[in-house]
C-alpha cells in the first residue's frame, strides 16, 4: 500500500469545509468570496534533508515547502504553526533556525502564531494558513480537455543536486539553491487565479504531480520531453546520461505545474513578462486518460514513502 492509497483508505472522512483531502491544501469557508487554504507538511532528518544540512537551510525550506503548498491554491500567506522536535538544546543552531526562519516570514508576509516543542530526533513539522479572495481556488481537478500544460522555472535541478550530494559529490551553487532554498512561487500562483483551469506544487515531480492533476480532474495528457524546461547544468546531464528521471521524478522542485485554456494563453505571456519568469508549455490536455510522455523510452519510478 503506497501513500496515496493509505490517505484515501484510512483519513479520507473529513466534513464541513469546501475541499478535504486530496489537494495541496484544503479550503475552508470564511465568508462569501473568502476562503482559508491550510496545509501541514513535515520534514525529517535524513529523509527529506542530508544530516549536515544547516540550521539556516533546514528552516527556509520547512517553511518554503508549504508556502509552495498554499501557492499552489492560489493564497496569500496568512500564518503558520512550528511543531519542533529537537534532540538537544543547541543554542547556535536555534538561532541559527529561527533567524533564517524569520527572514522568508517577513519575506511572505507570514506569522507564526503557536507551535510544538519536544524531545527526539530531528523533525520540522509546519501548518501554514492563506486566504483566498476570490471566487474559485486554484485546484488539481479543474483542467479541461485541450488545455496547455504550463510548468514554472526549470525542472530537475533539485533532484540533481540531491543526486550528487548521494554520489558525494559537491554541487553547484545554482543547484544548491533549489535544493535548499526553492522559491515558493506565491506571486505567480495569485496572477494564475482567474487564468489557470487547473495547478499543482511540484513536490514528488513533473510525472506525479501532473498524474494527481489528471486524476483529480478525470482527464489526460500528452506531454513532449523536448519542451521541458532545463538549466543548463541539467541539459548537460540528460546529453552525458539520458537520464530524464532525474527531472521528471527527481523532487523538490517546488515550481507549479498549472494548465490554461486557449483562451487564456495570452495572459500566460503577460504574466510571464511581468514577472520576469519562465513559463513553458510542455504538453496538452487530452480526453484520454493516462499520461504519455513522448520521447521517454523507460519508466521512471516517482518518489512514495512507502
Ligand atoms: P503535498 O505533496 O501537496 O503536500 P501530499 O501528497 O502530502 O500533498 O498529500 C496529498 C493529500 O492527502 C493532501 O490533500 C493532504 O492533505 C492529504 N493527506 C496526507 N496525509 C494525510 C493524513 N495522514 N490524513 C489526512 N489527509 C492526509
Ligand atoms: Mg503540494
Amino acid at each position: 500500500m503506497n501513500e496515496f492509497d493509505l490517505i484515501s483508505r484510512y483519513f479520507n472522512w473529513g466534513k464541513s469545509v469546501e475541499l478535504g483531502v486530496g489537494d495541496d491544501c484544503a479550503l475552508v469557508f470564511f465568508n462569501k468570496n473568502t476562503k482559508l487554504a491550510t496545509t501541514v507538511d513535515t520534514l525529517i532528518k535524513g529523509v527529506h534533508f542530508p544530516e549536515d544540512t544547516s540550521a539556516q537551510d533546514i528552516a527556509y525550506k520547512s517553511l518554503a515547502v508549504s508556502l509552495s503548498d498554499l501557492a499552489a491554491m492560489g493564497a496569500t500567506p496568512l500564518y503558520f504553526t512550528l511543531a519542533l522536535t529537537l534532540p538537544s538544546v543547541d543554542k547556535r543552531w536555534l538561532k541559527n533556525f529561527s533567524e533564517s526562519l524569520k527572514i522568508l516570514a517577513k519575506q511572505y508576509n507570514i506569522s507564526l502564531i503557536g507551535g510544538d516543542t519536544s524531545k527526539g530526533s530531528l523533525s520540522i513539522t509546519i501548518n501554514a494558513t492563506g486566504i483566498i479572495e476570490k471566487p474559485r481556488a486554484l485546484l488539481r481537478s479543474g483542467a479541461q480537455v485541450g488545455d496547455s500544460v504550463f510548468v514554472s522555472n526549470t525542472l530537475g535541478d533539485a533532484a540533481l543536486a540531491w543526486q550528487q550530494i548521494q554520489n558525494h559529490k559537491t554541487p553547484s551553487t545554482a543547484l544548491l539553491k533549489q535544493f535548499n532554498r526553492p522559491d515558493p512561487q506565491i506571486k505567480l500562483a495569485q496572477l494564475l487565479l482567474g487564468v489557470a483551469n487547473s495547478c499543482i506544487d511540484i513536490s514528488d515531480g513533473l510525472q506525479q504531480d501532473l498524474s494527481h492533476i489528471l486524476s483529480r480532474s478525470k482527464i489526460g495528457a500528452n506531454i513532449n520531453l523536448m519542451t521541458l524546461p532545463l538549466s543548463t547544468e541539467v541539459a548537460q546531464y540528460i546529453t552525458d546520461t539520458q537520464d530524464w528521471c532525474v527531472v521528471l521524478s527527481g523532487g523538490d522542485d517546488y515550481e507549479l505545474c498549472f494548465t490554461v485554456p486557449d483562451t487564456r494563453i495570452n495572459s500566460v505571456k503577460t504574466i510571464e513578462k511581468n514577472l520576469c519568469i519562465k513559463l513553458t508549455k510542455v504538453g496538452v490536455i487530452t480526453k484520454e486518460k493516462g499520461l504519455r510522455i513522448k520521447g521517454l523510452n523507460k519508466t521512471c519510478k516517482s518518489y512514495k514513502h512507502f
